[in-house]
């Protein structure tokens, strides 16, 4: 039996920083485990609100505020990784908070994640650190063309980030990311994104589910399918690199790797990790016993992880927009699994629930 001696017990209360949808379906998860949650996010009227037990809405920098939320909960997560290393560092002062500093520290900061992998031996994109006109200047002379300046902070979904074709082009990349501290980085000439969903527990057991092949429009996530297509040995070379990045940053809790496989070699360049569960997760709900969300919640709650095996084989559609208002037709769907997150304003771009379509098992 693993040692869970530290496992709060039912009625226990989940602190939750962030009320976006990851953090509606960690409560959710943690409501069938007879947990409580509470989340603390500062805009009024967030999503996770409508199903947590609790809710704080207050500025990341609240002191007061943290201080009594902490003395509320018996963990505190977070469900986006932009929480700042303060606020962090205040509440783990009063109450464990999971995953811990490092990990953040390390997902935070695009610069610090490539070193934290190549010092680890594990294979990313090229990268030059770009404080300024002359470094990417320099930067180019060495890595070359086609390249990608990426802000070090802060960037998601394609933002803060500005492709560069020919050299002539950095001054409007410069521009592009608002001369923030950056990294250039090599183009790396992939055929397929995957990514493993990986969990660690207290006691340092992990599990990490089958790879997902992920697809994006308008660079945000569109499909991620199971299984990815790829062999038994890439998945499990995969796999393997999650669990080694997690044991290393002695991370609890689940977190999201994004993985490149490159072109004709079919080699694995890590893109970036995510310290909470993950969009090309959500195939999970349908597809294993246990969900990321669930075993977020047995992680950060000290409980005994449940198996990451899948019975089924899993399409999950993200409805981004005006996608969901085909809700009704999709209600119909046999074996599909259909989540709205309850938001009001369908915009543009917005991410307003997904479909997850299952079928029999074609491997595994
Ligand atoms: P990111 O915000 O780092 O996840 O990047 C967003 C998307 O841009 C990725 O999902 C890739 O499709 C693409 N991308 C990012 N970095 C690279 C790279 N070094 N080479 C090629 N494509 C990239």
């Amino acid at each position: 039996m693993p040692d869970t001696s530290g496992a709060l017990p039912p009625g226990s209360t989940i602190g939750i920083l962030g009320g976006g949808q990851l953090g509606r379906m960690l409560a959710m998860a943690a409501a069938r485990l007879g947990l409580k949650t509470h989340i603390y996010c500062p805009e009024a009227g967030c999503t996770a609100a409508q199903v947590a037990d609790a809710t704080t809405i207050a500025a990341y920098d609240d002191e007061a505020a943290l201080q009594a939320f902490a003395a509320a909960v018996d963990v505190v997560t977070y469900e986006f990784e932009n929480v700042p290393t303060d606020t962090a560092a205040l509440l783990a002062r009063h109450v464990p908070v999971r995953p811990g500093a490092r990990a953040l520290a390390v997902a935070q900061d695009r610069l610090a994640e490539k070193s934290f992998m190549g010092n680890l031996g594990i294979k990313t994109a090229p990268f030059a650190d770009v404080t300024g006109p002359a470094d990417l200047a320099a930067a180019l002379d060495e890595i070359g063309t086609p390249a990608i300046l990426k802000t070090r902070r802060l960037g998601y979904d394609g933002k803060g980030q500005a492709r560069i074709n020919d050299k002539a082009a950095a001054f409007d990349a410069w521009d592009a990311v608002k001369h923030q501290a950056s990294i250039l980085e090599g183009f790396v000439n992939f055929e397929a994104e995957i990514s493993v969903i990986v969990a660690r527990g207290i006691d340092g057991t992990t599990a990490a589910y089958d790879p997902a092949r992920n697809d994006h429009e308008n660079h945000i996530l569109s499909l991620s399918t199971v299984p990815s297509g790829y062999s038994n040995e890439i998945e499990a070379k995969a796999r393997a690199l999650a669990e080694k990045i997690a044991a290393e940053l002695d991370y609890v809790g689940v977190m999201g790797v994004e993985l490149f496989v490159v072109a004709d070699t079919q080699d694995l360049v890590v893109n970036e990790i995510a310290p909470r569960v993950h969009n090309s997760g959500h195939w999970t709900l349908e597809g294993c016993t246990v969900s990321q969300f669930e075993q977020h919640m047995r992680a950060v709650a000290g409980w005994p992880l449940g198996s990451p095996e899948r019975h089924s084989d899993a399409q999950m559609t993200n409805l981004i927009g005006d996608d969901v208002d085909a809700w009704l037709e999709m209600a119909a769907e046999p074996n599909t699994g259909l989540h709205l997150y309850g938001k009001g304003d369908a915009r543009p771009g917005r991410k307003m629930g997904h479909i997850t379509r299952i079928t029999p098992m074609t491997t595994g």
